[in-house]
């Protein structure tokens, strides 16, 4: 018997006869590029390519509106910051 060996890309799980082609596959995978939409106040956040871009804007928009109306806005940032502060504590990352 004859042993093979083949090389897996790790991003499409497509195998491969040598090394050098596995990593050209690996690299020719394109790096997503993602938007979001983030309420300053509180942290929310909509994705463009969930939403659409006018939408999520509008969404973000809008939770930014809704702090203003309701008079909320230092109350709301405040809650934010502790809710950071509280996230790094636990050693967790928060995502910008
Ligand atoms: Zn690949
Ligand atoms: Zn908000």
């Amino acid at each position: 018997m004859k042993k093979e060996e083949s090389y897996i890309c790790p991003v499409c799980n497509v195998e491969w006869d040598s090394l050098s082609e596995a990593i050209k596959c690996r690299n020719s995978h394109p790096i997503f590029k993602r938007t979001w939409c983030r309420c300053e106040f509180c942290g929310q956040a909509w994705r463009e390519n969930a939403f659409g871009i006018g939408e999520a804007e509008r969404l973000a928009r809008k939770c930014e509106q809704e702090h203003i109306d309701k008079n909320e806005v230092e109350e709301v940032r405040e809650r934010k910051r502790r809710l950071e502060i509280r996230l790094k504590q636990m050693g967790r990352q928060t995502r910008r």
